[in-house]
């Protein structure tokens, strides 16, 4: 059982300090993967760290920003403004209604506005609201260090997204159509042309390396880097003393 499986009389009663708010994005993942993939990641991540530390799951947020993928059908997006609002506005009832710590497991590279939002809330909440936030950007390079991945190419449909996707969702995955492309452009050029002009596929990594196993090694390697990473960020934020007016 997870929180949002919980009636809030339950949730009442077992008084969670923790909320854990996944956040995805629907949107093109190759030849080989469905548009949903980073709400499948984001789902099966947020219940492993929801089982490890007992927190209240919020459902992923499905939708979020990601202009950068337009030039197929499929993708879905919102504008960066609205999004900032949106997720500040749902921080806010977290804490409004007594949740001490918020986790953030963005499962998709491009909300880039959530940096500047963490450091908003934290500067206007902390003490009694604090939010830590993982970027599963960071988590790909740790599964290449730590050898669960073979190739450190990954930043969209690739090995790892694969992988998971093979583990958590096979029944969606068409390996027979996977094809490796990694561009000859910086991630950075996202900002200056969609992603298929730097990939004809819209894939950007290996994904013929992906396998099921992989797959679940990452996901248990994810959680744990989460969990571990906010507990050290928690920590930091509680021992801060006052600087003047500021508690951030
Ligand atoms: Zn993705």
């Amino acid at each position: 059982m997870y929180g949002y499986d919980l009636s809030a009389d339950e949730i009442m009663c077992k008084n969670m300090e923790l909320a854990i708010v996944p956040l995805a994005s629907i949107e093109q993942h190759g030849t080989h993967l469905p548009v949903a993939t980073d709400w499948y990641i984001a789902m099966a991540l947020g219940k492993k760290v929801a089982e490890l530390s007992g927190g209240f799951l919020v459902p992923a947020l499905p939708i979020s920003t990601c202009r950068e993928h337009m030039g197929k059908k499929g993708s879905v997006w919102m504008d960066h403004d609205i999004y900032y609002n949106m997720l500040k506005s749902i921080l806010l009832s977290l804490k409004e209604q007594g949740f001490g710590k918020a986790l953030l497991l963005q499962c998709h590279g491009g909300i880039f506005m959530a940096g500047p939002l963490v450091r908003q809330m934290n500067a206007t909440c902390n003490p009694d609201f604090m939010v830590a936030f993982i970027d599963i950007c960071n988590v790909f390079s740790l599964l290449y260090e730590k050898g669960i991945a073979e190739t450190s190419t990954e930043l969209h449909a690739g090995e790892i997204e694969t992988s998971l996707m093979l583990h958590i969702a096979p029944e969606t995955v068409n390996m027979a159509v996977a094809e490796d492309f990694v561009p000859e452009v910086p991630r950075a050029y996202l900002n200056y042309g969609s992603i298929f002009r730097a990939s004809p596929t819209g894939v950007w990594g290996e994904p013929t390396k992906a396998a099921a196993e992989k797959g679940k090694a990452m996901l248990e390697f994810a959680a744990r880097y989460a969990i571990e990473e906010s507990e050290r960020i928690f920590d930091y934020i509680s021992r801060k003393e006052k600087i003047g007016y500021s508690d951030f």
